[in-house]
């Protein structure tokens, strides 16, 4: 999640620059063309300001993947700046125009071709000015160069610190704070791509809510703090438990989570969830109201195979209905929803439930 939100930063910038660079080489051209009459610059802002244009359209296009073409952009702009620098008199000190590259390239790619940009950039601007046929005196040259390389920097440690910042915001906004378990919010946006997902790939999707048994009475008889030492000792057994990638464990809400993962057929999702329920039973914490004499969890899960018609919520409450036939069984124990016959099923495969 952390990486998709910094992901998802850099396609809004690199849309944001697209729509600039149109928005600035489309006039540019027409002016060059009719009032400058530099009919050559017209032309190579034209080309631009279509290639720009082709760009916003794949990458509207291809919405996830946007990024592929942050490389493309990057380029352009290289291309056009290095024509402008070549084109340049030493009054118009179109050198200057180069400053943009680094703040153009540096917050639409990968942190590791960051730093390939960068050099290219350099090593670009260095040869064009020396290869003009003007060349500027030595001095101008590593002026520009200087400036080039101080302002790249400074942009590269800004980008980096930004996005340290949205990484860790990313963060905050997915756990939970007492458990360190995903929280709800995240829940909700991880349900819709994992139905979305295993709708495409064909594979099963399995959802367990399991609960901790007596947990008022244990709180009322440890108190509330030792309770949320136990809350927080339950979520690290259980994210030991489900380790696999694509494996999630959410803090539904008090003593409730929500655990989610995909690829396992009905039988494997049972010992899953009885793995789960073993985890908490093993940590063998005493509780005296319980007639195990220790803190024991009860679970419901549901296994779906055929997604088309399933929404986020009718996988909660299917499996908060087998959770509560697991209560109603004596607790310590897990339900397969699919097991549940039909007459006992308040409410089947609701179309809208809180989630
Ligand atoms: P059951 O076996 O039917 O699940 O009974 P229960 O007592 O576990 O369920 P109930 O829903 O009646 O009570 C849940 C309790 O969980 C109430 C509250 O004291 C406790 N709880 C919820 N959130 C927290 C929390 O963040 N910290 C602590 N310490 N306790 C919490
Ligand atoms: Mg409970
Ligand atoms: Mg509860």
């Amino acid at each position: 999640m952390t990486r998709y939100s910094v992901q998802r930063f850099r396609a809004a910038v690199l849309h944001t620059h697209l729509r600039i660079a149109a928005m600035i080489s489309l006039p540019s051209s027409l002016l060059n063309y009719l009032l400058i009459e530099t009919p050559d610059r017209g032309a190579v802002l034209f080309a631009f300001a279509l290639f720009i244009l082709w760009l916003q359209w794949r990458t509207r296009h291809h919405g996830d993947d946007s990024l592929r073409y942050a490389g493309w952009f990057a380029m352009a702009i290289l291309c056009v700046m290095l024509y402008g620098v070549t084109i340049s008199s030493e009054q118009m000190h179109l050198e200057v125009w180069m400053m943009i590259f680094p703040i153009a390239f540096a917050p639409i790619v990968e942190k590791r071709e960051r730093i390939v940009w960068f050099i290219v950039g350099a090593v670009s601007f260095a040869s064009v000015m020396m290869l003009r046929h003007d060349p500027p005196n030595a001095v101008s040259v590593a002026i520009s160069i200087a400036a080039y390389l101080i302002l790249g920097f400074v942009t590269l440690m800004l980008v980096r610190h930004n996005e340290k910042n949205i990484e860790q915001l990313a963060h905050l906004s997915t756990i939970d704070p007492l458990t360190k378990a995903y929280n709800r919010g995240y829940m909700k946006e991880v349900l819709a791509s994992e139905i979305n997902r295993c709708r495409r790939s064909g594979l099963p999707l399995t959802i367990i809510m399991l609960d901790i048994d007596y947990f008022k009475m244990f709180n009322d008889n440890y108190g509330h703090l030792f309770g949320d030492s136990v809350l927080e000792q339950v979520a690290d057994a259980l994210q030991h438990a489900a380790l696999r990638a694509g494996d999630y464990v959410f803090r539904y809400g008090g003593e409730e989570f929500c655990i989610v993962t995909s690829g396992l057929d009905r039988e494997e999702s049972g010992q899953f969830a009885e793995k789960l329920r073993q985890g908490v039973f093993a940590l063998d914490i005493e509780n005296l109201q319980s007639p195990h004499q220790r803190l024991t969890a009860s679970a419901g899960f549901w296994c779906v195979s055929d997604l088309r018609e399933i929404v986020p919520s009718a996988l909660l409450l299917n499996a908060d209905n087998a959770l509560y036939r697991a209560k109603d069984a004596g607790r310590n124990t897990v339900v397969d929803f699919d097991a549940i016959p039909d007459f006992e099923i308040e409410a089947n495969l609701p179309q809208s439930a809180p989630v």
